[in-house]
């Protein structure tokens, strides 16, 4: 599985100030969409990374407008934290199957070094916050 990764993304921009979050990566299909963090820094936080992907292998289950939906809908009933997408993503921050997935830097990005995995495992401090359900 393939993706790419958008810095400075309006849609990550939209998501932050919704989740009052000051760093944010957000998943649209295929692309993890950032804000006010780079793709080093992103990259370099294995379990942030995870999680994301886990985002992109939910829209690959269902299908794009479908996912959509129905995390809408579920953020809707049941919160941000209890979103059972959410739940599911923050279980696949130790989940290594999802290590294989390649990702495909643009133009812009074909310079930037991706630094190695960091060992440890850091605590995703950048996850988006868990204050108000939405995103
Ligand atoms: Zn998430």
């Amino acid at each position: 599985m393939k993706y790419r990764i958008r810095e400075n993304s309006f849609w990550a921009r939209v998501a932050a100030k919704w989740l009052r979050s000051e760093k944010m990566a957000m998943v649209l299909g295929k692309t993890i969409h950032l804000h006010n963090t780079t793709c080093e820094e992103f990259l370099g936080n294995r379990r942030w990374l995870r999680h994301e992907l886990a985002h992109i292998r939910q829209f690959r289950q269902l299908g794009f407008l479908n996912f959509l939906w129905q995390y809408m809908v579920e953020s809707f009933r049941v919160g941000y934290q209890k979103n059972r997408f959410e739940v599911e993503a923050r279980a696949a921050e130790w989940d290594v199957n999802l290590d294989s997935y390649v990702f495909v830097p643009g133009k812009h990005q074909l310079k930037a070094s991706i630094p190695p995995f960091p060992t440890g495992m850091s605590a995703p401090r950048h996850q988006h916050k868990v204050t108000p359900p939405a995103h």
